[in-house]
């Protein structure tokens, strides 16, 4: 199927989602935003309050500091895809369950396949547990992982980062890498993987 359909066709099926609990206290289901091609791939956590509300990914506070972050890179929000690991919200923001993670995973597996990113930023643990299992955010945060011609790098989450202002550096800093490592996807190859890697990656 054609990236866009399918990305529509996910859309409806999130919209009519029953598959966990979250379902039942949503306002509105929240898919993601984003065009096949985008070459950048955010993926945070859960929709919050105004996402909710709204159908769609970081529109609260944490989505204008993302705007801001784009921004210093000279991105707007039309230029990325910007998803979330689980679509409904979960009440009083309390963290997503691993059943709740795992009844969306094949939802997000698809919008990457129909997005065709070059390079995947996830924001936040759930997030970076997605493609780093078992690593923890303050010791891998900003370090870029290539693999099958994607690049991942986890950061931290926006919503964490915006009060805090050691996490606001690292992720201002963190951002800065982003046109470097873009550039460097369309110069040098793959190199070969370690016998050993530092950090466990896993693709789902
Ligand atoms: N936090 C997230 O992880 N996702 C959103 O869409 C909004 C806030």
């Amino acid at each position: 199927m054609a990236g866009a359909t399918e990305l529509q066709q996910v859309a409806r099926e999130v919209a009519g989602c029953v598959a966990c609990a979250l379902s039942r206290a949503r306002t509105k289901t929240v898919p993601g935003d984003g065009a096949p091609g985008a070459q950048i791939m955010f993926i945070g956590e859960a929709p919050g309050y105004h996402e909710d509300q709204q159908g769609h990914p970081f529109v609260g506070p944490a989505g204008q500091f993302l705007n801001d972050l784009l921004a210093s890179i000279g991105l707007k929000r039309q230029d990325v895809g910007i998803f979330n690991v689980v679509k409904c919200r979960p009440p009083n923001n309390r963290d997503p369950q691993p059943e709740e993670i795992a009844a969306c995973d094949h939802f997000l597996r698809r919008q990457i396949a129909a997005i065709g990113p070059k390079m995947i930023v996830t924001l936040g643990r759930y997030s970076m547990g997605k493609f780093f299992p078992g690593e923890t955010i303050s010791r891998i945060h900003g370090q870029a992982r290539r693999r099958d011609g994607v690049i991942y790098v986890p950061m931290y989450h926006p919503a964490a980062a915006l009060h805090q202002p050691t996490l606001r550096r690292a992720i201002e800093e963190d951002f800065r890498k982003i046109p470097e490592l873009l550039a460097s996807l369309n110069q040098a190859p793959e190199a070969p993987e370690p016998p050993r890697a530092p950090t466990q990656m896993s693709l789902f």
